[in-house]
């Protein structure tokens, strides 16, 4: 990501770590990352979100991180903080239409106006016209993977692939989002 931090020392980040595993299992489980994180509101983080980024850093499968993995998460988390900042031009707090546009044009996306539309329907969890931090990173990450999807049948890049039911299925099935 081209918004990348430093990596925190580990004493910062197992003072970190200790305080966000609330139940001193060793472990940062969902609710608690889901609890330590904000998105700019009092409403709760996107559960869907934290889902995906535990299942990313989560190397044992367990569906929680160690000390271990943690310090990637929180990484990955504040870029995402960053790179949301960066284009939340208005320091509105969160991304409107012409913000999310430019945030995906600048990924290398190249959507027409109407599939921008339809991200910013699908991700406007709050209903605000707007997209929040956690539900603009479930929507950078799902667009990323079906995009990586998409793209493993589109051999020629051209934008379009034919692919027969089964296979269709296979590809939906696999997503791992
Ligand atoms: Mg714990
Ligand atoms: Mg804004
Ligand atoms: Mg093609």
């Amino acid at each position: 990501m081209a918004f990348s931090s430093p990596m925190p020392n580990r004493e910062f980040l197992w003072d970190v770590f200790s305080r966000v595993d609330k139940d001193r299992s060793g472990y940062i489980s969902t609710d608690e990352l889901q609890i330590a994180l904000s998105n700019g509101t009092w409403s709760p983080f996107n559960p869907e979100t934290i889902r995906l980024m535990i299942g990313m850093f989560d190397k044992q499968n367990r569906g929680a991180v160690n000390f271990e993995d943690f310090g990637a998460l929180w990484k990955y988390v504040t870029d995402w903080q960053n790179c949301f900042r960066s284009f939340d031009r208005d320091n509105s707090g969160n991304i409107d239409k012409n913000e999310l546009r430019t945030a995906l044009t600048t990924f290398g996306y190249r959507l027409s106006e109407g599939v921008v539309d339809v991200l910013m329907r699908k991700f406007d969890r709050h209903s605000g016209g707007t997209i929040l931090f956690d539900d603009f990173i479930q929507c950078c990450i799902i667009l990323y993977t079906l995009t990586a999807s998409f793209r493993q049948y589109d051999t020629d890049q051209d934008g379009v692939i034919t692919i027969h039911y089964e296979q269709f299925l296979s590809m939906v099935f696999s997503l791992k989002i």
